[in-house]
């Protein structure tokens, strides 16, 4: 019961008017209420949404119903990523609470806010296409603004834990499982899909989720169904220049070069330098990079292997010399191991000593468990990778890989905030949507917090850098001529606040 106060008492002391509903709102403005720092204002006025008419223009037919304008269904999913919604439901029923919302959607107070299925409509209308093209206009944005070096990217992959659970997965193998009824539809949708266009094949076909089974089984502790989100990120304001999508059982070394050409294709700079792990470390890699000129920055995937052999106490193939002139390698008890089978299709040949050899060889248990004696194998292309090897262990690469680590791990972390670790969806297409708006939002807060700085001072700060020439800057097109000069290199001093100096090399 509310307590009653006497005429007199405390006379200066406001009170609480009665909840009588307004009807009319005659000084209400949403333009007003929405501060000019808003971050949704700020994407208002950078982003361009309108380009969705013209990409999703074939999809509407010329009957039925008008449907919801799609740059306000593009924002309103933007809207899903950007304050991590957990659902579609929910997001439209935040819609009339959240002034700011409205505004950025176009709405008015008293606007009615369409059902929530519309978003799922439109997805599927829409297709991944749509999405991937926002994704690229965002990362064509953040090279305008100077942003994107792209000489030099980092490369890295991580899971998604997908909507499914694990009690949803089936042995297809299983008798049982294929007599049941759902199974043949199971079946018949994978064949379906199988048929199409996927660039992705499931690696492991024998287990599957029935909820989902587009989502891998990876076993990391214990079995999970994921998905992999595969990222190339420029090291200068830390922009995601491509992404993609696999199953959780994808191995994502082969990823590598399809992120280095979309790096390429979004950016419109072929980079010179890939910097990744070791679980990309592969002969493929390897060469591909040297086909394409590209420095390949990354431990060797073998390294690791044959650190492993040597705790199992046998030599590895660091042991055996090799000399160019007889073709043939020298094994640590001295002995020619001459060339013997060739492979195709893995692209190497075999070397091994006569059997007789080994068998008598008293560093046998050192060397080889097998009875016939040690091979060592040798790739048709050796020099060319030794060389790109020898690279990728320099101090430079060194300093590259160590800083990947950071710069990756802050882009995943980043991600967190806006669910990317978690699956919406059900399906790859799905999840590649979702991991196109994620990327793009985390590449829009690139824009916001490093290109205003840019907007509000034009003159560059400068540096006095010990050894080098420091230039000022005093537009934004000299700004632009020199990022494109080869005269020099501009500097992120702190990622957090940055100040900008061009250095005259
Ligand atoms: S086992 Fe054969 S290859 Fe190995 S060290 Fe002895 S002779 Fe050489």
């Amino acid at each position: 019961m509310a307590t009653q106060i006497k005429n007199g008492d405390f006379a200066m002391m406001g009170q609480e008017p009665g909840r009588q509903p307004k009807i009319f709102y005659p000084h209400m403005n949403l333009e007003q209420r929405v501060p000019r720092t808003h971050v949704l204002r700020r994407i208002q006025e950078r982003i361009d949404f309108s380009f969705i008419y013209a990409e999703v223009r074939d999809t509407y037919g010329g009957n039925g119903n008008v449907s919801i304008p799609p740059p306000v269904i593009l924002k309103m999913m933007l809207l899903l990523v950007l304050y991590n919604v957990r659902s579609e439901r929910e997001l439209m029923e935040t819609i009339p609470m959240r002034l700011d919302w409205l505004w950025f959607l176009g709405y008015d107070i008293d606007s009615e806010v369409p059902d929530h299925s519309v978003l799922s409509k439109a997805r599927v209308r829409w297709g991944v296409e749509a999405f991937r093209r926002f994704f690229e206009r965002v990362v064509w944005q953040c090279v305008e603004a100077g942003l994107v070096v792209g000489s030099k990217i980092f490369v890295d992959s991580t899971l998604m834990d997908a909507d499914a659970s694990n009690n949803s997965v089936i042995d297809t193998r299983s008798l049982k499982v294929q007599l049941q009824e759902g199974y043949k539809k199971l079946e018949a949708r994978l064949e379906e899909r199988s048929e199409g266009t996927r660039r992705y094949v499931k690696e492991n076909r024998r287990y599957i989720s029935r909820t989902d089974p587009d989502a891998g089984i990876v076993n990391r502790g214990k079995p999970k169904l994921s998905y992999q989100v595969h990222r190339a990120v420029d090291g200068r304001g830390e922009v995601i220049t491509a992404t993609e999508t696999t199953p959780g059982d994808v191995n994502e070394a082969h990823e590598m070069i399809p992120l280095l050409e979309s790096h390429h294709l979004n950016t419109g700079v072929k980079a010179d330098t890939v910097v990744a792990d070791s679980k990309y470390g592969t002969v493929e890699n390897f060469l591909a990079c040297c086909d394409q000129g590209v420095e390949a920055h990354m431990p060797d995937l073998k390294e690791s292997t044959a650190k492993r052999i040597e705790k199992l106490n046998i030599f590895s193939e660091e042991r055996f010399e090799y000399d160019g002139e007889s073709d043939t390698y020298r094994c640590p008890a001295g002995q020619r191991l001459k060339p013997k089978s060739l492979h195709m299709s893995r692209q190497s040949r075999d070397y091994a000593a006569p059997k007789k050899i080994c068998g008598a060889c008293e560093l046998r248990e050192q060397c080889t468990r097998n009875k016939s004696g040690r091979t060592v194998k040798r790739h048709l292309r050796q020099e060319e990778l030794d060389g790109m090897r020898e690279a990728s262990r320099s101090a430079k690469a060194k300093r590259d890989i160590k800083m990947r680590q950071h710069l990756m791990e802050r882009s995943y972390a980043r991600g967190t905030r806006y669910g990317y670790d978690r699956a919406r969806w059900r399906g790859l297409w799905r999840v590649q949507i979702q991991e196109y708006l994620v990327s793009a939002v985390q590449n829009i807060q690139v824009l916001l917090r490093y290109g205003s700085y840019l907007k509000r001072s034009p003159s560059v700060m400068m540096e006095e850098i010990k050894g080098t020439v420091t230039r000022s800057i005093r537009s934004f097109s000299e700004f632009n001529e020199l990022m494109n000069s080869k005269i020099g290199r501009m500097v992120l001093s702190d990622p957090n606040y940055p100040r900008l100096s061009f250095i005259e090399t």
